[in-house]
């Protein structure tokens, strides 16, 4: 394993719409694992493959160090209630901005044998879940923020 280096807003990387996964092979299964290792490293809870310069569906998310998901090509099968809150990302160092969020969501993915399961989510994994699949589609939380993005040491 191997931690990579995490590409920053400006990168266009992050504005790519990403492909679907077809078959997973060693190198993809790699790049996973370096995902994982570089989520890890930098402090993050999730990490979407257009971050690393990888532009398939393939995300990562651990929103508690205990629960490692990955999530190749997610769809958002339902969302609702809401959460408002402060929301960063590891492409924008040492930001954060307010995002409003589903509070729920149920999502389907492909897991790294390429079968498919369901999570759901609430809270910060609800957060983190539309988060990084937004990543996959170039969005970034920028886009959603519902006041101006702030330095962390800022309040
Ligand atoms: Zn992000």
């Amino acid at each position: 394993m191997a931690t990579r280096i995490i590409r920053e807003f400006g990168d266009e990387a992050l504005r790519k719409h990403c492909k679907p996964v077809k078959v997973m092979t060693p190198r993809l299964k790699g790049i996973i694992e370096d995902m994982f290792e570089t989520m890890y490293e930098a402090g993050g809870v999730g990490l979407a493959g257009p971050q690393v310069g990888i532009l398939k569906r393939v995300v990562v998310i651990d929103v508690d160090g205990e629960h490692p998901y990955v999530l190749i090509n997610p769809e958002i099968l339902e969302s609702d209630g809401s959460q408002t809150g402060e929301e960063g990302c590891l492409s924008l160092p040492g930001k954060h901005a307010t995002v409003t969020r589903p509070n729920h969501v149920k999502v389907r993915a492909q897991n790294v044998d390429m079968n498919w399961y369901e999570l759901e989510g609430t809270e910060l994994l609800a957060r983190a879940i539309c988060h990084e699949c937004d990543h996959l589609d170039g969005i970034l939380y920028t886009d959603k923020r519902v006041g101006p993005i702030k330095d962390n040491e800022e309040e």
